[in-house]
């Protein structure tokens, strides 16, 4: 076992995003000395660039019901239970996390669950939309001001009032161990030096997702590739460092995510313009076909932002190779008028502005065009070499002219409302290829009601606590608004467990 130490602390938290940040203050306030490492140059993680939903619950028991539902059988009641009765008092613990910035924190109206299970009703999200005098960080583009800003603003200002320290540009690297296999420490990098910190009660793992990490993403998804929209620090690390020390994986297939464009220009990819809950009078222009022509989904589920990645990771034997990874999105002259097909986001350093009209795209060749749907497909199988000449001009007509036909009767065999559907009829005829897509991935360790770290064979690794996304609660289907809720309910627990862990002499 390590004798000298660097630093020692009593609660050290790995990460300074949302989930980070929060179990820190806790932590802080339970009485702890904390210590936050992160190994960006400035906090936020994802978090920083989320919309701002945050799921509550009107009521525990019905979040029970529901949560019970969309967990399809793969969590245990305990860990429902008590998350169910987090979200209940989620609003009120925000707003005194707000309470330091005269934060305004406001009820979103008219969002309940987004399937219709028992206790959908019980739900509706919050977002703090303002920060008395605050613009945004000024080293952080933020065209869209997304509320994500926001609470990274409020808990920044609740980590420093509170002379939490943290260090920036400082990842962690592994986790140290006593003889019995209790983590009492970890070791970081900072500027090119290894720093061993010692924890004395707990460290708390913040690491955020995998999505950037195409080894991990290769072994547990399904579909290859997936591109990613989250920041590039999101490696998996926490997964790593923590299976190392022995833990289990949970939820590490389940993704918040969708189809989105892949450019050239960046290592980012950027997600389709329309928002997180589906809107069945809204208009969307396009459809989405298969490499061979085919529809196969609806296009504009009830989480567009969400599960849109599911249909397309089917491998197909005969073929053989993956029918629909790529595929095309398809609209007309009307569709192209009709806004954005993308909304990139403002990451630091890969800031894209995508033009209203996607002219701009067409002209770069991301959007290829034709005047005709057969020469539509010969466009794709010319400029898109991932289409290996797939794109089958007879089959893509039969789609559109079908689909043209569903518009007309308002009935689509896959269940797109009818609100949301446009002809094909205007040409010129546009193409996008589109990729499945990550928002932010759900897996990590495995972890217990009080956010323990448990090992391979069902025991709590001692002194180990992991939040947020890093072993999210969803494995099976997720509920918009719940990745920003968990890193409030997570932090929670997580910081009040670790700082009521015995201190280490
Ligand atoms: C564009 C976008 C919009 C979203 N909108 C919403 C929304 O409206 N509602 C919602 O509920 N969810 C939303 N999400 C999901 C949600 O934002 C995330 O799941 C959540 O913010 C994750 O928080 P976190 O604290 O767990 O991780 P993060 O905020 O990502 O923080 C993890 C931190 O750990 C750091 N780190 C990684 N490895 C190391 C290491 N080795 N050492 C030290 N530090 C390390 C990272 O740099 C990062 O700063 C959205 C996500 C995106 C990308």
């Amino acid at each position: 076992m390590r004798q000298a130490w660097d630093i020692e602390t009593d609660v050290l938290v790995v990460g300074y995003g949302l989930a980070g940040g929060v179990a820190a203050v806790i932590a802080r306030d339970g009485g702890a000395d904390v210590l936050i490492v992160e190994k960006n140059q400035y906090p936020g993680g994802c978090s920083i660039f989320a919309g701002g939903q945050i799921l509550c619950a009107a009521d525990a028991e019905a979040a029970f019901q529901y949560l019970t539902a969309i967990s399809g059988g793969r969590m245990e009641t305990d860990i429902i239970r008590t998350f169910a009765e987090a979200l209940a008092g989620n609003e009120a613990f925000i707003r005194e996390l707000g309470a330091i910035d005269g934060a305004e924190v406001r009820r979103v109206p008219g969002q309940q669950g987004s399937y219709p299970y028992p206790g959908q009703e019980t739900w509706y999200s919050i977002r703090v939309p303002r920060v008395p005098g605050f613009d945004g960080f000024d080293w952080l583009l933020c065209r869209n001001k997304l509320a994500g800003v926001n609470l990274i603003k409020v808990t920044v200002d609740n980590v420093e009032s509170r002379g939490i320290k943290a260090m920036l540009s400082t990842p962690a690297r592994r986790l140290e161990t006593d003889d019995s296999g209790a983590v009492v420490g970890a070791i970081v990098e900072k500027d090119g030096q290894e720093l061993a910190i010692r924890a004395r009660q707990a460290v708390i793992l913040a690491t955020g997702g995998f999505e950037q990490n195409d080894w991990l993403k290769k072994q547990y998804l399904q579909g290859i590739p997936f591109y990613s929209m989250g920041p590039l620090t999101h490696t998996g690390d926490g997964i790593l460092m923590a299976q190392k020390v022995g833990a289990a994986l949970w939820h590490m297939w389940l993704l918040h995510g969708s189809y989105g464009f892949k450019t050239p220009d960046s290592p980012i990819a950027y997600r389709h313009s329309i928002p997180g809950y589906r809107n069945p009078k809204r208009k969307m222009p396009w459809v989405v076909v298969d490499k061979l022509g085919s529809r196969y989904m609806d296009e504009y589920p009830p989480a567009p932002q969400d599960t849109g990645y599911r249909p397309m990771e089917i491998f197909d034997p005969d073929l053989p190779g993956y029918p629909r990874i790529p595929s095309y999105m398809l609209f007309d002259e009307k569709g192209r008028e009709a806004g954005p097909i993308a909304r990139p986001m403002a990451f630091p350093g890969y800031e894209y502005e995508w033009s209203e009209d996607n002219s701009q795209e067409i002209e770069k060749g991301w959007i290829v065009k034709a005047d005709s749907v057969a020469g539509l497909a010969e466009a794709i199988r010319e400029r898109f070499p991932e289409n290996e000449g797939r794109m089958d001009a007879e089959r893509l007509a039969a789609t559109v002219a079908e689909w043209n036909v569903s518009v007309e009767a308002g009935k689509d065999r896959f269940n797109r409302p009818p609100g949301t559907m446009m002809p094909l009829v205007q040409p010129p005829f546009y193409a996008a290829q589109v990729w499945p897509m990550i928002t932010n991935t759900q897996g990590g360790p495995v972890h217990n009601a009080r956010q323990q770290v448990i090992d391979a064979f069902g025991q709590p690794i001692p002194r180990l606590y992991a939040v947020g996304e890093l072993g999210s609660f969803f494995g099976h289907l997720y509920q918009l608004g719940g990745n920003l809720s968990e890193c409030f309910t997570s932090g929670r627990i997580a910081g009040q467990n670790a700082a009521a862990e015995p201190r280490l002499p």
